[in-house]
């Protein structure tokens, strides 16, 4: 079976890590989200590729659900004793070895997703792990900016990168637009289009639905892709009981004017596109709602409390993609 999934950061890499139990000999492709890409200290750093090569391969840190395991802190505390930051973004001495192995293949004109490749020869991930793209596309976040004592603002309206804003603002003021810059122009990484034809099913994992799966479906040609494949395309609800389950994804569902409710955020993706939908029992009132929507909808548990919980999940959705198959 090949398997195509959409992914972010935490939530799909964990999930990820379920499917991979679930069906151990599945063919799986991720198409992985590079909107939160980031330059930091001439470095380019790629935190949702990252996450999923990282916990995938054995090496993330699992309390933060990022970074590396057993880590330490040296060479930022050295580059801060130079005043050079960000102080906000934490990266650790064995990441930082990531970020200077990709920025030294990508000055040498490898492309990212070729880059990506040979740094998952190292973490054997077993999936295939593809950028949405090679180019470059970054989430910036339109704000007004706070009165945080800061040299800029207050009342001054910016579009700050999504890490600022995610990272240093903690989501503490209301983003009043998402754009992922650059992806208009983008075009997806070689053999993403290519998966998503030869798919037998698709799968959008619990991962934040505008910043994460939103960036990705920006790319064109991708969504075209995706609702043209002719195969069940499944998605799993991150909203659980009206709040995102970690994280502040209802900041950004605000900002394109969705609500924080799982059949919110399945009717944002659209029956279009979306023929299932997974939302956890807390929410089977809404079942409903979904279905009336053209999106057949079941109600499951859906926390991730541990890798066999993420794999009951990946079941189900598998369960319901053999049903939307069967109509
Ligand atoms: P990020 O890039 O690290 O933010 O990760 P993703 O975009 O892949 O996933 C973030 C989303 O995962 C958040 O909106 C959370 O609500 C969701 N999430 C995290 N843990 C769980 C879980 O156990 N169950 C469900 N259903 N969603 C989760
Ligand atoms: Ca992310």
């Amino acid at each position: 079976m090949r398997i195509v999934v959409l992914a972010g950061g935490i939530g799909g890499a964990r999930f990820l890590r379920g499917l991979k139990r679930a069906v151990p000999d599945a063919d799986v492709t991720v198409i992985g989200n590079t909107g939160d890409d980031i330059h930091l200290f001439g470095l380019k750093v790629c935190p949702d590729l990252d996450t999923v090569m990282y916990t995938l391969g054995g090496g993330i840190n699992e309390e933060q659900g990022w970074g590396r395991t057993d880590e330490t802190f040296h060479l930022k505390e050295e580059l801060a004793a130079y005043g050079v930051g960000p102080e906000w973004f934490g990266l650790g001495d064995r990441d930082f070895a990531t970020h200077i192995v990709r920025t030294q293949m990508l000055g040498a004109g490898y492309p990212l997703s070729a880059v990506t490749e040979a740094l998952c020869d190292r973490w054997k991930p077993g999936v295939r792990l593809i950028p949405m793209t090679d180019d470059r596309v970054e989430t910036h976040v339109a704000v007004t900016l706070p009165d945080d004592g800061s040299a800029e603002g207050p009342g001054e309206r910016r579009a700050i990168h999504f890490q600022e804003y995610w990272v240093r603002l903690r989501a503490s003021v209301p983003a009043e637009a998402v754009v992922p810059v650059g992806a208009e122009q983008a075009k997806p990484a070689p053999g993403v289009l290519e998966a998503i034809a030869e798919a037998d099913v698709i799968l959008f994992p619990p991962s934040n639905p505008v910043v994460s799966v939103g960036t990705i479906l920006a790319v064109p040609g991708i969504r075209e892709a995706i609702a043209d494949a002719g195969v069940p395309v499944i998605g799993l609800s991150p909203i659980i009981g009206d709040a995102p389950v970690r994280g502040m994804a209802d900041k950004v569902l605000a900002a394109v004017g969705v609500e924080s409710t799982a059949p919110a955020v399945a009717e944002h993706y659209g029956s279009g596109l979306l023929d299932g939908w997974l939302v956890d029992t807390v929410d089977a009132g809404c079942v409903e709602r979904v279905e009336a929507a053209g999106i057949r909808c079941r109600a499951v548990p859906l926390m991730m409390t541990d890798v066999d919980a993420a794999a009951r999940m990946a079941r189900e959705a598998l369960t319901l993609a053999e049903e939307v198959r069967a109509v």
